[in-house]
């Protein structure tokens, strides 16, 4: 349906000014439509990147938690943290850990969860 109105609007790609017809117009011209659009796709593509990245990341720490013991290397990735901030927190005692020998040290997962309480960050 045509009309006769003539409605200023800004460009939803280029946020130039332009005179639509409808109230329905978003874009300047049609390169602008294109673009916008391909703009649109190429976002959609990086949001599913993004989550898949976001779930295999999501997995490993489900893992984790599901273990009883961690090595420090696991409780670092769970923390995201270094090992050093680990072996750190070991030493101070705000993380309990035991030692079954030479880079056999070995943190109960529960423990974490104290340290969680107590800084309360969980
Ligand atoms: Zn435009």
């Amino acid at each position: 349906m045509s009309s006769n109105i003539r409605i200023q609007r800004i460009c939803e790609y280029c946020n130039n000014e332009f005179t639509a017809r409808t109230t329905l117009t978003k874009y300047c011209s049609h390169t602008c439509n294109r673009r916008h659009y391909k703009t649109k796709i190429k976002q959609t593509k990086i949001d599913i990147s993004n989550k898949e990245t976001n779930s295999k990341v999501n997995s490993t720490t489900d893992r984790l938690k599901s273990k009883e013991f961690l090595t420090v290397e696991e409780v670092a990735v769970l923390l995201n943290c270094s090992k050093r901030t680990v072996y750190y927190h070991i030493k101070n005692g705000s993380i309990n850990a035991i030692n079954l020998g030479k880079r056999l040290t070995r943190v109960k997962r529960s423990s974490l969860d104290v340290l969680f309480d107590i800084s309360g960050f969980s």
